[in-house]
């Protein structure tokens, strides 16, 4: 068998690998990268090989930098299987016609950036602007999903099985090993951790020759900062307290459902006032509704809490409203008082939360509570970093809002999580390609990798092509 490298090489979006085995060709995730505008759909439209030469596509989960090319490929020729287990299914349909609908938004956007400088501009030149993949492209796509076991196994044709484990980073999440009778090809998919809220902690990796694996804290520890609890509690309670709306940027899967369950908890307790709560995302009202379907992956705690519930759901109580329609979202703007308005996307890229920032980062009253990993480039990267002026739809404004983080709900394994993952799998490894982390994280953990286990850790760049046997 070779493995290909053709995404997330020293970067943490647009997860995309391929493993040859005889003359077919098999995708590990077809995920979007995300970062400078120009790049990005550079590096998203264009494929590095035929998409109709592939034969199926297997996914390790649903996160858009996992998925969220698929419609691409699709777009491009590709009419094979693409493998993932139910949730990741489902949660797919309501995430790939999204990403499509935004795409759709965003060619828009150029089309009229490009018509309006045509009219002040003599002679003009820019070409017209497609999108990337369309709403159509997302349906066909949304056709080729079969099924992948969770913690299971299942033969792909000629010789060729996929065994999956859980990984406790996202509803449905699964690592996995492609394997013949001779080799066996490991892919961490992202690799979450123990005792997050919701999702189940991951299950042990099984053995592999080789293995693909993930890197996105390979030099960070998670702080034990205390309960998410508490912190989450004082970043309320102090924002309330003098008057301020909480903006909380959040990934639209996984986040937002994490975050209104601990909201929850606190509104029951008591411990939060009695400050409205919206959900302002039409993905994540759907998402939710495919997180109340899973009930049976949920932790043992969430599934206490949901026995416990009068009404049967983790994911509503009485202030909290879930807003999909667009106009109620713009009428949140002029509403008054305290608030907390969770809203996607969660580095602030796109979406409604960029509306919300704009009204909100230039008074000190209010609060910008990051809850996740922000990527190089990206406006929530630039909030993080606390710039003294954040660029938004192209205009400058002064960051006067307080910028709080909460790490404790990082999807991540971080280094000492990660390093514990390879334990029970690393005497047996020949060889670890990292991918999904930034190329400083990257070198860090290879010496921590190769100091603790006695393997050779290597970094591939884009196109590199490795043979494992
Ligand atoms: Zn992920």
């Amino acid at each position: 068998m070779e493995i290909h490298f053709w995404g997330a090489t020293r970067t943490v979006t647009g997860s995309m690998h391929e493993v040859r085995h005889g003359n077919r060709r098999i995708l590990l995730d077809c995920g979007l990268f995300q970062g400078r505008r120009s790049e990005a759909r550079e590096r998203n439209c264009c494929f590095p090989f035929s998409p109709g030469t592939v034969d199926r596509v297997v996914l390790s989960h649903a996160h858009i930098d996992h998925s969220g090319n698929l419609p691409n490929l699709v777009k491009q020729g590709f009419d094979g299987p693409i493998h993932a287990t139910a949730a990741t299914q489902d949660l797919c349909r309501s995430m790939l016609m999204d990403s499509a609908h935004l795409q759709e938004r965003d060619a828009e956007y150029l089309m009229r950036r490009r018509d309006r400088r045509k009219r002040v501009v003599d002679n003009y030149e820019e070409p017209i602007v497609e999108p990337l993949y369309t709403q159509e492209d997302a349906r066909k796509t949304l056709a080729l999903l079969q099924d992948l076991p969770m913690n299971g196994t299942m033969d792909l044709g000629e010789g060729l099985r996929a065994e999956t484990v859980e990984a406790g980073h996202m509803l449905g999440s699964v690592s996995m090993v492609l394997s013949d009778d001779k080799t066996r090809i490991g892919f961490s998919g992202d690799i979450g951790r123990k005792n997050l809220p919701i999702i189940r902690d991951p299950q042990q990796m099984l053995p592999c020759d080789y293995l693909i694996m993930e890197s996105t804290y390979g030099d960070r520890l998670h702080q034990d900062e205390g309960s998410v609890l508490d912190k989450l509690a004082d970043i309320v309670n102090r924002t309330a307290a003098r008057g301020g709306k909480i903006i909380v940027p959040s990934f639209a899967v996984g986040r937002t459902q994490q975050l209104v369950l601990l909201l929850n908890q606190l509104v029951m307790a008591k411990r939060i006032p009695s400050i409205p709560i919206f959900v302002d995302s039409p993905l994540a009202v759907n998402v939710t509704d495919t997180f109340r379907k899973y009930s049976n992956l949920f932790d043992a705690e969430t599934a206490r809490m949901l026995s416990e519930d009068a009404e049967g759901d983790v994911f509503g109580f009485s202030r909290l409203r879930y807003i999909r329609d667009v106009e109620d979202s713009k009428a949140l703007n002029h509403l008054r008082g305290p608030m907390l308005i969770i809203s996607a996307s969660g580095m602030c890229e796109a979406g409604r939360v960029v509306h919300h920032l704009r009204n909100a980062i230039t008074e000190p009253r209010n609060t910008v509570l990051l809850t996740g990993f922000q990527a190089e480039n990206t406006l929530g990267r630039k909030i993080l970093d606390k710039w003294p002026e954040v660029p938004i739809f192209g205009e400058m404004f002064r960051l006067r809002a307080e910028v709080a983080k909460i790490n404790e709900l990082s999807g991540h394994a971080d280094q000492r999580e990660l390093i514990e993952w390879l334990r029970p799998i690393a005497g047996g490894l020949k060889k670890i390609f990292l991918v999904h982390g930034e190329a400083r994280q990257q070198a860090a953990f290879k010496i921590v990798v190769e100091a603790t286990y006695d393997v050779e850790v290597v970094v591939p760049s884009r196109g590199d092509a490795f043979k494992a046997v």
